[in-house]
């Protein structure tokens, strides 16, 4: 095609490419986006590192400190959405955000640090946050089994060593009738 033709056509066509960066660009309501964390909500029980393909999140317990620690490193998020399906909390959504040009690997890093609960009976800490334990005496007190369930609501604030002497003591005083 002749550079006449050629500007001919594009005149015909109209200006075919947008003049990002100096114009915000909007992008599909559906597109996929910078993954984003709302840490008052989260309960730091790990499905979204579990679900991520990809190992862009990683949750790493420190017994020690009694905390949680929530990490997403963005250079390695496909962006598919897993860890938005699977929370239990809403407490993670695709946003629309693409821009993730960073100078190093901790700008793209976003971590977020949770308490752990602890035993009600040994003041061990416990495997979950303490917002993870509150959450489920919520459910359980909410459930209609709600005697049973204030019972089993124990388990929830004990440790595995405590939770299992716990059954053994209940199991006892069931086979003495007592
Ligand atoms: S969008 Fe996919 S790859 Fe990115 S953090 Fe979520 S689960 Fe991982
Ligand atoms: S699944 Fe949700 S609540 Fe659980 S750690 Fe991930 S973001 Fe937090």
């Amino acid at each position: 095609m002749s550079f006449i033709r050629l500007v001919e056509y594009s005149s015909r066509r109209g200006v075919a490419t947008h003049p990002y960066p100096e114009k915000p660009f909007e992008v599909d309501e559906l597109y996929r986006g910078r993954p984003v964390l709302d840490a008052s909500v989260c309960i730091g029980c790990g499905a979204c590192a579990n679900a991520c393909p990809a190992e862009t999140i990683r949750v790493e317990t420190d017994y020690e400190k009694g905390v949680r620690r929530w990490t997403i490193c963005y250079d390695r998020c496909i962006f598919c959405a897993r860890c938005q399906e699977v929370c239990p909390v809403n407490a993670i959504e695709l946003s629309r955000e693409f821009e993730l040009a960073a100078r190093s690997r901790e700008d793209l890093t976003v971590v977020a640090e949770f308490k752990l609960g602890s035993c009600a009976k040994c003041n061990s800490y416990l495997d979950v946050s303490i917002r993870h334990v509150e959450l489920a005496q919520k459910l359980l007190e909410k459930s209609e089994l709600v005697n049973i369930m204030r019972e089993l609501a124990k388990y929830t604030v004990m440790c595995m060593k405590c939770r299992r002497s716990f059954f053994v003591e209940k199991l006892g005083e069931a086979t003495r009738g007592g």
